[in-house]
């Protein structure tokens, strides 16, 4: 078994464990899951990379294609310093059953590179992001990987690889990457699809839950793209987010936390704590916080067996990836707590990345409420689909949306057949 140096299971040993549940509840022939159940294709590649005081640093760096059964590989890029090929791995796998629950016609990849972006400046950044271009360049394409961003990559760190992948084959293909800038290609609504993904599911489970949005406690984990995002829409549906945190610290406001004045602290000062009218208290106080929705929304293995037990809310929504260890998703569980398991609560970044690699092949630009409507309809279709599945086979939530994403990626594979 993999195990952390916690001693902990990683990542990539959760996501086959989840495979098994959901293979096994399909009852899915040995043979196809043999087949899908494993990465396609792993690249590991070393960065060298002149940094600012002159000297050379090596970085390594990974792409990971799970699956292309559906259709070219899809998924983000990750810049931080605990990437290892065992978290991209686990990564890519949950890419492939996310694009499948959502029905998009993509496979799963995901890429990273080991490196501490906040030390580095934007030329060393730069220069380490077209180097790793380049060398993942022979097996990515607007035909068959197309990265995004993740954790601490953005639309810069696109537009870069946009740009080298476009100097090497000599012609602009803006389809190579999504989370572009708007003016290379990019989506409207493009950065604001995961926390707005999110929003509508959440929306989804309580209407399912009877729980009104309106006065809700909400305490989001991660105030970065994907939770800040998601705040601000529950904030404007009146809901009340208590407790943010980011990688500096936490903070709470019993009556509620002013999140546009949050998400302009956080762009200005970069970080949450220091916030006004809020009081700073500890991770493991956030985690306790008398809520209704949770929300993590930063990395993988945030909620274990450890603090489960004292989480108090209603509703756990995973806009991050793997948020919720197997031993931790256990104990939720027999607390009645309902999960909006990641491959369906964050799938709406990868939705709008679709219409963007779309918009990009046809060079036709949607309007941003066009973008919003085909997201809302996407989301709320693969919502009451994963419902239909765990209500039918009373199985968890997690557990339906796997069946439904590896059953469509095994239905493919078997059509396609065994090459050679
Ligand atoms: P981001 O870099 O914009 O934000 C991450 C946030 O998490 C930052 O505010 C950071 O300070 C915070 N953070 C890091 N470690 C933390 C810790 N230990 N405790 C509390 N906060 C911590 O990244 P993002 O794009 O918002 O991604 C967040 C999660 O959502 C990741 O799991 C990512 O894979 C997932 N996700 C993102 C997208 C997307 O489109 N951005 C799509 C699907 C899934």
């Amino acid at each position: 078994m993999i195990v952390t140096e916690t001693g902990k299971k990683n990542a990539y040993e959760a996501a086959l464990e989840n495979f098994d549940l959901a293979a096994n509840a399909l009852e899915l022939n040995p043979d196809i899951r043999e087949m899908i159940k494993y990465p396609e294709r792993i690249l590991e590649v070393n960065l060298p990379v002149r940094m600012d005081d002159g000297h050379i640093h090596r970085f390594e760096g990974y792409r990971v294609q799970h699956s292309t059964a559906r259709g070219p590989a899809k998924g983000g890029i990750r810049y931080h310093p605990n990437v290892t090929l065992d978290e991209v791995k686990a990564l890519a796998t949950w890419m492939t059953w996310k694009c499948a629950v959502v029905n998009i016609p993509f496979g799963g990849a995901k890429g990273g590179v080991t490196c501490s972006p906040k030390d580095m400046s934007q030329a060393e950044l730069e220069r380490m992001t077209r180097r790793y271009a380049a060398s993942i360049l022979p097996i990515i394409g607007p035909e068959r990987d197309i990265p995004a961003p993740d954790v601490y990559t953005n639309s810069q760190i696109m537009a870069w690889i946009m740009d080298t992948y476009s100097m090497t084959k000599g012609y602009p293909i803006p389809g190579v990457v999504t989370g572009k800038p708007i003016s290379l290609g990019g989506s409207l609504g493009r950065n604001e699809a995961t926390g707005r993904g999110v929003f509508y599911t959440i929306q989804g489970a309580c209407e399912h839950l009877k729980i009104p949005i309106k006065g809700a406690k909400v305490v989001v984990q991660g105030f970065g793209n994907a939770g800040s995002i998601a705040a601000q829409l529950l904030d404007s549906a009146q809901a009340f987010v208590v407790g943010v945190s980011d990688s500096r610290g936490c903070v709470y406001n019993i009556n509620g936390l002013d999140i546009p004045k949050l998400i302009m602290h956080k762009e200005k000062t970069g970080t949450v704590i220091g916030f006004p009218a809020a009081e700073e208290i500890r991770p493991d106080e956030l985690f306790a916080l008398k809520c209704d929705i949770f929300i993590p929304a930063a990395l993988e293995n945030a909620i274990d067996e450890e603090n489960a037990p004292t989480i108090k809310a209603k509703i756990v929504a995973e806009a991050a990836n793997g948020p919720v260890t197997p031993q931790g998703d256990l104990v939720l569980e027999s607390k009645g707590i309902f999960v909006i398991p990641d491959i369906l609560c964050n799938a709406g970044g990868v939705t709008v990345s679709y219409f963007e690699w779309v918009q990009d092949e046809q060079h036709l630009f949607w309007e941003a409420q066009d973008v919003y409507n085909r997201l809302e309809r996407v989301m709320k279709t693969s919502f009451a689909e994963v419902m239909k599945i765990h209500l039918e086979h009373k199985v968890s939530v997690r557990t339906a949306a796997n069946m439904l994403g590896i059953g469509r990626v095994a239905e493919a594979t078997k059509l396609r057949g065994l090459y050679p």
